[in-house]
């Protein structure tokens, strides 16, 4: 759920089956609806479309700046698209920790979209699991979809993002040009002496502006979750059961030996996350919102 993600594959449109198709339009009213929601009264509210992204997560991305919203496969299925067979026996079904399992979910995902099918890593099987346990509720499923949707809505309405990256970039460009000019100015062993110096600058300036882009992201991230909860129908219930499912199988996966430590940390679960609130205090924040 992060505000942009330029690069990520998108599947192909003509590759994609009508109901897949149908499915995107579908949420693409969903979005447009949601921004008139958020929009303020006589400001007019901007065409938003829609992409699927062939990751298997249940997130979903938004271009503030070419007003998009890239939706990743698992998040447009619905419990009833999925066969009978491979539908969880109660969240305790010893088949969430069988690898077999989750490749037979993963192939049958990749034929629903017609994606290539690929082997997967731990993330990918972090979040079938979660879509597992997410689909079994068809109703709260319905309205974490709504929320994760008016997140991403709500970053392309406040038109979040525009300083961060830039500013990284910047940094990153000058570093190098700094470190070039050097390199090509003087002898190797001046170059040795002015990186012992520069280095250790360079590194303090971009520990300084991780954490103050981390610090923003992670406001942006807050003021996204908050206003999706009020704006869109039931996306507080929905928020607090998407994070929930997501902090559920992170701490199950842990005592299960299913992922490790850092997979754990970087899929939000704690404070370490530097873009987005750690998955408590989200839960925290939309319990009380208003
Ligand atoms: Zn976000």
């Amino acid at each position: 759920m992060t505000a942009i993600s330029a690069n990520k594959p998108v599947a192909q449109d003509a590759n994609l089956p009508f109901k897949v198709r149908q499915r995107l339009n579908e949420l693409e009213g969903k979005v447009n609806a949601f921004a008139k929601k958020m929009i303020a009264m006589n400001t007019k509210a901007p065409h938003i479309t829609t992409q699927l992204l062939s990751e298997m997560s249940l997130g979903a991305c938004a271009s503030p700046s070419s007003k998009y919203i890239k939706i990743n496969s698992l998040l447009l299925l619905k419990a009833s698209d999925l066969p009978t067979k491979l539908q969880l026996k109660g969240m305790n079904d010893p088949r969430l920790q069988s690898n077999a399992y989750l490749e037979e979910v993963s192939n049958w995902i990749s034929s629903y979209f017609n994606l290539p099918k690929k082997p997967l890593n731990s993330i990918d099987k972090h979040y079938i699991r979660v879509f597992l346990q997410f689909i079994s509720d068809p109703k709260l499923s319905d309205y974490a979809r709504d929320f994760v949707l008016g997140h991403e809505v709500a970053h392309i309405i406040h038109q979040h993002r525009g300083e961060l990256f830039p500013f990284l970039d910047f940094l990153a460009n000058v570093t190098n040009l700094f470190l070039y000019g050097v390199y090509l100015t003087t002898s190797s062993a001046a170059v040795a002496a002015a990186c012992s110096q520069v280095i250790p600058m360079v590194a303090a300036a971009y520990i300084v502006a991780t954490l103050y882009e981390s610090s923003i992201s992670k406001t942006m991230e807050k003021e996204a979750d908050l206003t999706s909860v009020r704006h869109v129908k039931n996306a507080k219930e929905g928020g607090v059961y998407y994070f929930d499912t997501c902090a559920n199988d992170n701490k199950k996966a842990l005592e299960n030996g299913l992922a490790s430590w850092f997979q754990c940390y970087s899929n939000g679960d704690k404070r370490f996350n530097w873009t987005h609130p750690a998955l408590s205090e989200r839960i925290n924040y939309i319990k009380k919102a208003y």
